[in-house]
Parts: structure tokens; C-alpha cells; sequence
């Protein structure tokens, strides 16, 4: 390859929004129900039925919108999409072309940071570079039905569940010029969104869909080449191998003395190679036209004001605010951040009086051991910070010991059990008595004179032995490092 060539990415987000109801209907968006049970007159086409649009979609899109330093158009419109096909049964999707909902945003991504979700967790952050990537707009849409293919021969079965879930489609500008930009991208946008509580967005079960729009073009040249556009991409790795993938392809053509042809293309992440789909369609190609059913939605001040105000502190502010705040690692800040859930019971356990290191501890090590042991998301946890404070006190008070803890952290993961109660329900709470320590201390010694021996005669390792036998039958309930002095004592 003799010349150099840069690689340009543009990105469409699609967003499923948390409502508990669809963008146009009463039913229910809940996942993974029996095919078909979700569905009304409306959101499976009947004709005669009517749209009314969820309040809550609207806001939510602002909410986004406002993270994202968009403009929010005051008068918006809902346009058809005109197509055929079997999982869109009005045979065409309500969607907004001409006046979509936020305009001419950006978001600044990170580069080089630390990401404790992935591979590289533990490492230490690079040196952290900023960039902004515009977002051209955000607009709101009804997702379509699903066809299930695979199973049968010659018949395909469709599930409208899912038609009518609302959208938002976060359309960026061609920004980004490389996959690790683009997954910085992606996470940002993430969490951004999971702070406003509007959307859990989960590329793997399709809560957060991204289509990849990748050319390439001579470095130095001010021209964009042509784009192709990648679909079906739902992980961070596959996103990864396909922008890779496509930028080889399409340098080879062009070294080659062809032409890129703009077009929709597939993925397959087993094979690691795409292939093409459909020709690109051209925006006239769907005849879009202001949906008649609808009115326009007027945006007040007002009412941009009042979705501004419930904005939460988001990351960024929090990473700082933490790092003058609670004296802890910024790796512990990076990690509990990631989730404002986990954020939230870390402030409020630190506000309850618990030390804050001991506290990110607790949520750095045994919280994110179970969550993956579970396969389960930080924003599920239902341990309350109360319950956590209380723990930490048990421990500092010497009432249980550390493993004592972490057995009843485990019930509080499930449950938000009280860890008072517990302990005291379970009969865990550890022997302060030092006497009856002394008692079990004099008994181990005199049944394990070899040990005894090691220890006088300089092997320091060998109380180690005799703490782990008193710890037993002591029945775990007992401090060691108390066990350990009074051993010590009894032995000088
Ligand atoms: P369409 O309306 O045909 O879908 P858009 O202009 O809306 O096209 O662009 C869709 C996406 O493609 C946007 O995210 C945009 O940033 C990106 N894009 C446009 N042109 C290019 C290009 N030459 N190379 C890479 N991405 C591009
Ligand atoms: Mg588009
Ligand atoms: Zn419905």
C-alpha cells in the first residue's frame, strides 16, 4: 500500500426508550412477552385506528437532547417513512424527517481513559485526550416488529411486541476517525443516558442499536469519500472488527482503481467479513410526508426549563467532584461512576457516617464480583445504602469479622436484607469475650506442641496454623488479629 489513507465515521444511534408504554398506544413495552400479547389496533396497523402520541417520549428525547447540547426545535412534526415489509405493519413508520425534535448538538468523548467494563480493566489510564463529535440531530420513531426466520422451512412468523417501542435516533456528523473514537462515542453516549434513566441501552439485547457509516479518503484530502453503512453490529467488538474489516475492503478497491458503491451492508461477526445487503436508499426513495394523524408537538420554555432542572450530575462532574470530595482512588472513582446507581448508594452510605474507601471496597470487589457472577446490571442493585453503612459499622466495631461480612453482604446483594438482623438471626456475631478467646487459644496450644515448637524455635509462620485452628473452633467468629495477639501473649 503505497499511500495513506484516513478513515471517516459517521454514526446512527437507535436509542429504545425506557417508557412503560409504546410511542403511539397504551401497550405495554415490556420485553419477552408471548408473541403478539403487546399489541393493539394501533400499533399493528389496523386502519381506522389513531396514534396519540406518550408525553413521555418527548421528554425523554429533551432530556437527551439537553445532555447533548442540542438545540430543542420548539415546533416539531412527526413524518411517514414509506416502505413495505412485514414487521412494519402500516407499511410505513412514524418517524420525523423535516423538523426532528434536537438539532446541531455535541458531546465530548475521552480518549485513553480507563474503561472498567472491558479487557483493559486495571490497567492504568492512558494520558487522556478530549474531542468533540457533533450530533446533527436527534429524532423520535416507532421501532418495527420482529420476523423469526429461522426455525421454519419455508415460513417466517412475525411478533409486533416490539412495534411501536419508541426510538430516538441519534444521528452524529461524520467526526470520528477511528473505532477506538467510535466506542468512546458509544460509551459516552451511554452513560449519558442511563444517568437520565432513559434507556438501559444494552447492544447485545438491542436496546442500543449503532449503524456504522465508514469511507475512506487520502490523508489530506478535504474531500469525504464514499460511505457504506454496516448494520447488525452488537457489541463493542464486533463494531471494532467491522470498522477494521471495512476500511481494508474499501482501501482495496480504491488501490485497486475501483469505485466504492454506497450501500447498506451486513456484518457477519463469525466470518468477520460483511457483505452487501441493499443499495442505499435515498431519503425521496420513502416519499416522506408530514403524518396527518398527528399534530405538531409545541415545545414551551417552560417546559424545556423543567426537564433542564431534573437533570442528574452527570460523570464528567461527578469524577471531579469526587476527586476533591472523598480522598479515594481515581480508579475507585472511575469505577463506581460507571454506574449512577452504584454512584448514588456510594454517596449516600459515605453521607451515613461509613468511611468512603471502605465503602468503595465493598463496591469495588465483592459488589462487582457478584454482579458478574450473576450476569447482572450495576443500575439492578437493590442493596440499600443504609443496609451497606450498617455493614461497614458491624465490621468496624468488631462485631463480625471480615468473612463474617461478606457473608452477609451476599444476602444483602439478594435482598437488601438488614445485616443487623442477620447477624443476630444467625448467631454470627464474633466472641469479644476475650476470655473465652484465651480458653480455646490454651486448648489449641496444648494439642499442637509441634507447632508450638516451630514458633519458639523462630518459624514465625507457624502461629499462622494455630490462629486457623482456634478461628475453627472458635466457629469463624472470632477477630484474628485478636487471636493472634493473645497467642503471641500466651506463647512469649
Ligand atoms: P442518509 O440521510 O442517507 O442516512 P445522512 O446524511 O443522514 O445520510 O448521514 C447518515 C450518517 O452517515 C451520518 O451519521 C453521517 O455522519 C454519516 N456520513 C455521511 N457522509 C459520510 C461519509 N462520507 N463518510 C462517513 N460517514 C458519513
Ligand atoms: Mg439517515
Ligand atoms: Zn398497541
Amino acid at each position: 500500500m503505497s499511500k495513506e489513507y484516513e478513515t471517516v465515521i459517521g454514526l446512527e444511534v437507535h436509542v429504545e426508550l425506557a417508557t412503560k408504554t409504546k410511542i403511539f398506544c397504551g401497550c405495554s413495552t415490556a420485553f419477552g412477552g408471548a408473541p403478539n400479547t403487546h399489541t393493539c389496533p394501533v400499533c399493528t396497523g389496523m386502519p381506522g385506528s389513531l396514534p396519540v402520541l406518550n408525553k413521555q417520549v418527548v421528554e425523554y428525547a429533551m432530556a437527551v437532547g439537553l445532555a447533548t447540547n442540542c438545540e430543542i426545535t420548539r415546533h416539531c412534526k412527526f413524518d411517514r417513512k414509506n416502505y413495505f415489509y412485514p414487521d412494519n405493519p402500516q407499511n410505513y413508520q412514524i418517524s420525523q424527517l423535516y423538523l426532528p425534535i434536537c438539532r446541531n448538538g455535541h458531546v465530548d468523548i475521552e480518549l485513553g481513559r480507563v474503561s472498567v467494563n472491558q479487557k483493559n480493566a486495571g490497567k492504568e489510564a492512558g494520558e487522556i485526550r478530549h474531542k468533540q463529535v457533533r450530533i446533527h440531530e436527534i429524532h423520535m420513531e416507532e421501532d418495527a416488529g420482529k420476523l423469526i426466520h429461522d426455525e421454519w422451512a419455508d415460513e417466517s412468523l412475525v411478533d409486533y411486541n416490539r412495534s411501536g417501542v419508541p426510538l430516538i435516533e441519534i444521528v452524529s456528523e461524520p467526526d470520528m476517525r477511528s473505532a477506538e473514537e467510535v466506542i468512546a462515542y458509544l460509551e459516552t453516549l451511554r452513560q449519558t443516558i442511563q444517568y437520565l434513566g432513559a434507556s438501559d441501552c444494552k447492544l447485545q439485547e438491542g436496546s442500543m442499536r449503532a449503524d456504522v457509516n465508514l469511507s475512506v479518503r487520502e490523508v489530506g484530502s478535504t474531500e469525504f469519500g464514499t460511505r457504506t453503512e454496516m448494520k447488525n453490529l452488537n457489541s463493542f467488538t464486533s463494531i471494532t472488527h467491522a470498522i477494521e474489516n471495512e476500511r481494508e475492503r474499501q482501501i482495496d478497491i480504491i488501490e485497486s482503481g475501483g469505485k466504492v458503491v454506497q450501500e447498506t451492508r451486513r456484518f457477519d461477526d463469525a466470518k468477520g467479513e460483511s457483505y452487501a445487503m441493499r443499495s442505499k436508499e435515498d431519503a425521496q426513495d420513502y416519499r416522506y410526508f408530514p403524518d396527518p394523524d398527528l399534530i405538531p408537538v409545541d415545545i414551551s420554555d417552560e417546559w424545556i426549563e423543567r426537564v433542564k432542572a431534573a437533570q442528574p450530575e452527570f460523570r464528567p462532574a461527578k469524577i471531579e467532584r469526587y476527586k476533591e470530595e472523598y480522598g479515594i482512588p481515581d480508579y475507585d472513582i472511575e469505577l463506581i461512576t460507571q454506574s449512577k446507581r452504584m454512584a448514588d448508594i456510594f454517596e449516600e452510605s459515605v453521607r451515613l457516617g461509613a468511611d468512603a474507601k471502605k465503602v468503595s471496597n465493598w463496591l469495588m470487589v465483592e459488589t462487582m464480583r457478584l454482579l458478574k457472577e450473576k450476569n447482572m446490571d450495576a443500575d439492578k442493585l437493590v442493596f440499600s445504602p443504609a443496609h451497606l453503612a450498617k455493614l461497614v459499622e458491624l465490621v468496624d466495631k468488631k462485631v463480625i469479622n471480615n468473612n463474617t461480612a461478606k457473608e452477609v453482604f451476599a444476602q444483602m446483594f439478594e435482598d437488601d436484607t438488614d445485616p443487623v438482623k442477620y447477624v443476630e438471626e444467625h448467631g454470627l456475631k464474633q466472641e469479644n469475650d476475650s476470655g473465652a478467646i484465651k480458653e480455646i487459644c490454651s486448648a489449641v496450644i496444648e494439642a499442637n506442641p509441634k507447632s508450638v515448637e516451630d514458633y519458639k524455635g523462630g518459624k514465625e509462620k507457624a502461629i499462622g496454623f494455630l490462629v486457623g485452628q482456634v478461628m475453627k473452633q472458635a466457629k469463624g467468629k472470632a477477630d484474628p488479629g485478636t487471636v493472634n495477639e493473645i497467642l503471641k501473649e500466651l506463647l512469649s
